[in-house]
């Protein structure tokens, strides 16, 4: 359970200030995907980035597992997003000297968990994306829905509790951007996770739980609320 209340955040160049967020306030439920969608420049990725931790809001907070992200100093919200967290992104991210195996078990000896359990880990997370078989390549040698996969493992097998994707298909072609989206679902719904993910392709709207349109800072439109 994620929650954003009040949030502003704004640019400076110069004399020039664009405020990209403003005043946004949204409660997004766990074991769901919800999509954010909207124009280029709307805020999508700002409100991900501040969501999850990587950037602090100018006011407002956020509630993450029911703690405030702007009430805990650096460190904590570095642990935080460190254990609670995963974070899946356009361009995949991985390390390009590592095998897929290596990059999903690399966040998992940050965690400083036993040898066993990074293997157990590392074991499910590939099996549930379909990698299993693949996971001695490294990413030159697989295909960019592979690479995705491999990312996506990475993600899962911190077991996080928040689940952030910043337009994890738009690298993809259609098929491979839909089983990027089953899985991430199939996360959300199996796992009881978080699934917070921005996506412009209107292919895959029909997927999610909820649907946030973004514009200019703002929420305009939110599939879910009249059901709440
Ligand atoms: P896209 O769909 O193109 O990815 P977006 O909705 O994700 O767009 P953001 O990346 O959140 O948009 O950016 C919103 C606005 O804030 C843009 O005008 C962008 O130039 C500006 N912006 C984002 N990050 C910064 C930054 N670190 N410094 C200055 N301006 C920024
Ligand atoms: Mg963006």
């Amino acid at each position: 359970m994620l929650v954003a209340e009040n949030l502003t955040k704004s640019f400076t160049s110069g004399q020039l200030s664009t405020r990209v967020l403003d005043d946004l306030s949204v409660e997004i439920g766990a074991g769901a995907l919800t999509l954010i969608s909207g124009p280029s420049g709307c805020g999508k990725s700002t409100l991900l980035s501040i969501l999850s931790g990587l950037q602090a809001p100018d006011h407002g907070r956020v509630l993450a597992l029911s703690e405030s992200l702007q009430a805990m100093d650096a460190k904590r919200v570095e642990a935080f997003r460190l254990h609670h967290t995963g974070f899946v992104f356009q361009g995949f991210n991985l390390f390009p000297a590592l095998t897929a195996r290596e990059q999903v078990q690399l966040p998992l000896q940050y965690m400083r968990l036993s040898a066993q359990e990074i293997t157990r880990r590392a074991d499910e997370a590939l099996a549930e994306m379909g990698m299993a078989h693949r996971q001695h390549l490294r990413p030159a040698a697989l295909s960019g829905g592979e690479k995705q996969r491999v990312a996506i493992a990475r993600a899962l097998a911190k077991a996080p509790a928040l689940l952030f994707a910043d337009e994890p298909t738009s690298a993809l072609d259609a098929a491979n951007g839909q089983i990027v989206i089953d899985l991430l679902h199939r996360i959300a719904r199996n796992h009881g996770t978080t699934v917070l993910c921005v996506s412009h392709d209107p292919r895959l709207i029909s997927h999610a739980d909820r649907v946030l349109t973004m514009e200019d800072g703002r929420i305009l439109d939110d599939s879910d609320r009249g059901a709440r």
